[in-house]
């Protein structure tokens, strides 16, 4: 059997993590059988879905590395299709209109939660007589169309995450509505359980792999399916992603989207890596940083786990870091440049020109930065003193007030040199300010530190004195440093 698997979004919001984790299992097990991986963007919803949320779920699929094998499916190009596939079971009498009114519906509603019984529809329609139906069109009733849904009918599949799987046809809340109102000489437009069902089959899709949330649905799907006299997809439900608190991830927990990782400077890699371990457990002997195509060898359904996968920022950061740690410093100049660039920071120097020119001082500037990062944003802060002079925190104050500590630095000051600086050069100059100064070389080194940074933490000293040096902007520090308040 050809693999054909889909993601079926919905573009009325940006691409949420649960659908981004349900493609990449997709995807996953797609390129694990020589497959193809589809999309379909389920834009019937007219009121909600937009094009520009279809545009950002798109974009986050594509940074994200989930490539696609045809030109995505636009459900709503189908909707004859779909409104075929009713009228063939308005013929076979599997559905039927239902011209009950919201009031009658909410009234029944009332009835149920008064008696305390489940809700469900009463299927009061189900077997009209041709005369009551001409009597409720000319009271000008509309009517929604209502697949059978039969109290004895047994459903099974067999689950490639959850196993065997049977519901029976009186928990499905009676007779469902597969069109919505219109007049009875038309039909509504179509509902989700019926154009995905229509859809899928047309796609040929051979795996239907979607989120927990939709067992329900796969129930009443088999059953549509059957109706319609079509072949029968696998059906894999993954679990869903729960907060750290172990309850259902939602906006309350902020960050959701794709878009809000990739501005919190998490790289694609990471977050796929993360997010193929939100249910799905490597075999033995695998590591968890692993590439797609690495990850898409080893997939099975069978080390996918049924419980809900809870979410762990710490791993996502471990991961997010080692991703950083693995790049080249020449890509890791190249994705930090452009969040430089955004702050408006120019590196010194010409651009071009080779060893003192400003690609150089970016890259030394990655490389220095580069094994502390755990998101591309710490890229951010931590470059900012190197581009804006920064004010001086207590530790740093205070630094600056330790005996000597102002000697050292004006000692430093007095043999600094415009031009060159090498490491070795800079190490001499220390040895000899301290000397002069009469301060151990540990101290002045701390308050060089203060004096350039602001603060005593920060990268190794002598290359950001070096990086800091190359326009002069270590004499400035310094000066100020050491100007008495
Ligand atoms: N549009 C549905 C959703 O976003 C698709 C569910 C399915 O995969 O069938 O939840």
């Amino acid at each position: 059997m050809t693999v054909r698997v889909r993601l079926a979004p919905s573009p009325t919001g940006t691409l949420h993590i649960g659908t981004a984790r349900t493609a990449v299992f997709n995807w996953l097990f797609a390129r694990h059988h020589g497959g193809e991986f589809l999309l379909r963007i389920e834009d019937t919803d007219r009121e909600r879905s937009r094009p520009a949320f279809t545009a950002d779920i798109l974009d986050g699929l594509a940074w994200l590395g989930l490539n696609w094998d045809a030109e995505p499916v636009i459900q709503s190009e189908r909707i004859e299709e779909h409104r075929r596939a009713i009228s063939q079971l308005l013929e076979a009498g599997l559905a039927y209109r239902c011209y009950a009114s919201e009031a009658e519906l909410e009234q029944m509603r009332e009835r149920q939660k008064a008696s305390g019984s489940a809700p469900r529809h009463d299927n009061r329609h189900r077997h009209l007589s041709g005369e009551q139906e001409q009597a409720f069109i000319a009271e000008g009733r509309e009517a929604v169309v209502r697949f059978r849904i039969d109290d004895g009918a047994s459903i099974g599949w067999s689950d490639l995450v959850r196993g065997e799987m049977r519901w029976s046809g009186s928990d499905l809340g009676g007779d469902m509505v597969i069109a919505r109102r219109a007049p009875a000489d038309r039909i509504g437009d179509p509902l989700y359980n019926l154009v995905v069902v229509v859809d899928d089959a047309a796609m040929a899709i051979s795996h239907v792999i979607r989120g927990e949330d939709h067992i329900a649905n796969t129930a009443k799907q088999l059953l549509l399916y059957e109706a319609l006299g079509l072949p029968l997809p696998v059906f894999a439900h993954t679990p869903l992603i729960l907060n750290p608190e172990g309850r259902k991830l939602s906006k309350r927990d902020g960050v959701t989207s794709v878009g809000e990782f990739r501005t919190m400077g998490y790289t694609a890699e990471a977050l796929v890596n993360y997010m193929t371990l939100l249910g799905w457990s490597p075999p033995e002997g695998m590591a968890e940083r692993f590439t797609l195509p690495q990850a898409a060898e080893a997939f099975s359904f069978e080390r996918v786990n049924r419980a809900g996968a809870r979410f762990d920022w710490d791993k996502l950061n471990w991961l997010n870091a080692q991703v950083l740690h693995e790049l080249a410093p020449a890509e890791l100049r190249q994705a930090l440049v452009p969040l430089w660039q955004a702050e408006g920071w120019q590196a010194p120097g010409e651009e071009g020109s080779g060893d003192g020119g400003r690609e150089a001082w970016e890259l030394a500037l990655a490389e220095l930065l580069g094994p502390s990062l755990i998101t591309l944003n710490d890229g951010l802060e931590q470059a900012r003193p190197f581009f804006v002079r920064p004010d001086l925190d207590a530790g740093a104050s205070q630094q600056l007030e330790v005996e000597g500590a102002t000697a050292a630095l004006t000692a430093l000051l007095e043999r600094l040199q415009d031009g060159g600086l090498s490491t070795e050069g800079a190490q001499a100059l220390l040895a000899e300010a301290a000397k002069a100064a009469g301060v151990k070389k540990g101290v002045l080194m701390k308050s060089l530190r203060a004096a350039l940074l602001g603060s005593l933490q920060g990268p190794d000293l002598i290359t950001t004195w070096l990086l800091l040096h190359s326009s002069g902007e270590d004499r400035t520090r310094l000066m100020l440093a050491v100007a008495p308040a």
